[in-house]
């Protein structure tokens, strides 16, 4: 993984952080410092500077970590989150989608049967025609049964778990 080096913003010591790390704690004052990036640079601003000013310090470092967290769990789960926001985003085009390929399976599936059945037709037309029905009945079953079930792998289901529950905690933090 690449790193970055960055001063910390409170005593100036150089740091090392990993290009994606958005909260870090100095090794040699402890700040702990939030990771800012620009166009043209990297810097730090101290974190607990501004959480002593509302005096809730110690809340403020437990949302940042439940953030981290989140932040993680998003970054190992990539395809699933993919996955997640693509059904959260536009369950209308997935419907459309879905409804599309039903009825393109439905007219394949049709033209099968029309070959397969078709008295004096050469024989590998009748053939290929029942396979053309054979794949049409498996994508079609495959599809209504994704559509129905609506529900996604158990990586899928096992990420969306923990999300939660880290939204729930940190909806629990910020009500403090
Ligand atoms: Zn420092």
């Amino acid at each position: 993984m690449e790193t970055l080096s960055v001063r910390c913003n409170h005593c100036g010591a150089p740091l090392q952080v990993a290009e994606n790390t958005r909260f870090v704690t100095c090794q040699f004052c402890q700040s702990s410092l939030e990771v800012k990036r620009t166009d043209s640079s990297v810097f730090t601003e101290e974190v607990a500077k501004i959480a002593e000013n509302t005096g809730k310090m110690a809340e403020s470092l437990e949302v940042l970590t439940v953030q981290n967290e989140i932040e993680r769990l998003d970054r190992d789960h990539a395809p699933e989150r993919m996955e997640e926001m693509s059904k959260h985003a536009s369950p209308g085009m997935r419907t459309a989608g879905g409804c599309v390929g039903i009825v393109f399976m439905l007219i394949f599936t049709s033209c099968g049967l029309f070959f397969a059945t078709e008295a004096g037709a050469p024989l590998i037309f009748q053939i290929a025609g029942g396979g053309f029905v054979l794949i049409g009945i498996i994508a079609l079953v495959s599809m209504l049964m994704r559509a129905a079930g609506g529900g996604g792998s158990p990586r899928t289901e096992d990420y969306r778990r923990k999300r939660d529950e880290l939204e729930r905690q940190l909806e629990g933090l910020r009500q403090k």
